[in-house]
């Protein structure tokens, strides 16, 4: 690991002020679950890295939303009984996340800015396009973990399991930086590698993510269901989170949203489409599965996820509905 230096910011200011000290050459420093990880390996070489461990991590709930701290732990979101009774899709994926010393470390704004997976993008010696190279080895090499949508030139997958049903329930980031603080739809937060192919979100260098909130979801009903090759300290092969806003039996409107399948957490509007209108039986979650993985392109080994990822999506819609899943 190369050398850099450690500031303790005791908040929002001072990390403000000492990742603007060193523009683009240091990096927030959260639970360190990952950032230590790309740092041994070299992916991540900052001069500096700020502890924003301090800053804000308080939780709560009210009729009208919810507010949580980018600083708050896994633990902290899955052990607070208003956010677990009213936001279940959301606390069920963070109980699903690595094992309990990540869960324990790990910061919600952390799992949210935490960098792909992809082992071509993690070994230094691939000097792959996510690092100014000329190719994505993912293309002719191993790929059985890549994307199925989202259509390259680089084909990761995005990693974090709160960001699915975070977008699900409609939330919005507030970021903070040089240029000042701004609100930003969680849907809009992800960006495409033909978008940015060297960062993952609209995050600039130097801007921090504070809080997320929530709108209010009592009315809305919601589940997050994923599919893991292992049922600890890793990854979901497919994950996906439904938000279901109800007309009696009938469903109003669906948000329906995948993760570990594309760059960014894929929303499905054609599934969306297709629960509108409808109770929620086997045949309308399977209807809505089908339609939730239709567009797919699978890579050469791994098909296995689409059928993996429509299963995900009707577990959730299922469980979303209360109807009883494996
Ligand atoms: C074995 C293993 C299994 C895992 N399984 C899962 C899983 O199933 N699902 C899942 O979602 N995650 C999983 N994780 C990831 C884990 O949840 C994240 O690594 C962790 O949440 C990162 O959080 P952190 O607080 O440690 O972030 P850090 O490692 O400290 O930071 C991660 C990145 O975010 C940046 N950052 C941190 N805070 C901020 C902020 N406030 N504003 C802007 N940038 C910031 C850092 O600079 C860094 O680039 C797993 C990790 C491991 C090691």
């Amino acid at each position: 690991m190369k050398a850099f230096a450690y500031v303790n910011a005791a908040n929002e200011r001072e990390a403000l002020a000492a990742l603007d000290a060193q523009r683009g050459r240091a990096l927030p420093l959260a639970g360190g679950m990952d950032l230590v990880g790309l740092m041994k390996n070299y992916v991540a070489q900052p001069v500096r890295v700020v502890n924003v461990k301090n800053l804000d991590k308080t939780i709560t709930v009210s009729v009208t939303g919810a507010r949580i701290g980018a600083a708050a732990t896994l633990v902290e979101l899955i052990e607070h009984p208003g956010l677990s009774k009213t936001y279940p899709a959301l606390t069920h994926a963070a109980e699903e996340v690595g094992t309990p010393q990540i869960r324990n470390a790990g910061t919600l704004g952390g799992n949210i800015m935490q960098r792909p997976r992809c082992w071509y993008f993690r070994n230094e010696e691939f000097d792959c396009l996510k690092k100014g190279g000329p190719r994505c080895f993912a293309v002719d090499g191993e790929n059985q973990y890549h994307a199925i949508f989202g259509g390259g030139p680089c084909h990761i997958v995005h990693p974090s399991s709160l960001a699915v049903p975070l977008i699900a329930y409609g939330a919005r980031f507030r970021v903070v930086g040089a240029s000042g603080e701004r609100e930003v739809d969680a849907g809009e937060f992800f960006e495409l590698p033909a978008d940015n192919l060297m960062g993952e979100t609209v995050l600039r260098p130097n801007d921090l993510l504070t809080h997320v909130t929530l709108p209010a979801a009592s009315a809305v009903k919601a589940a997050t269901y994923e599919v893991r090759f292992k049922q600890s300290h890793d990854w979901p092969l497919a994950i996906a989170s439904v938000a279901l806003t109800m007309d009696g039996a009938r469903v109003k409107s669906a948000r329906v949203v995948m993760g570990a399948v594309a760059p960014v957490p894929w929303r499905v509007p054609a599934a969306e489409q297709v629960l509108a209108g409808k109770t929620i039986t086997e045949a309308s979650a399977t209807e809505a599965a089908s339609a939730a993985v239709a567009g797919a392109t699978p890579m050469s080994q791994n098909s296995y996820k689409v059928q993996v990822a429509r299963t995900a999506v009707k577990r959730a819609i299922l469980r979303a509905a209360g109807i009883q899943t494996v």
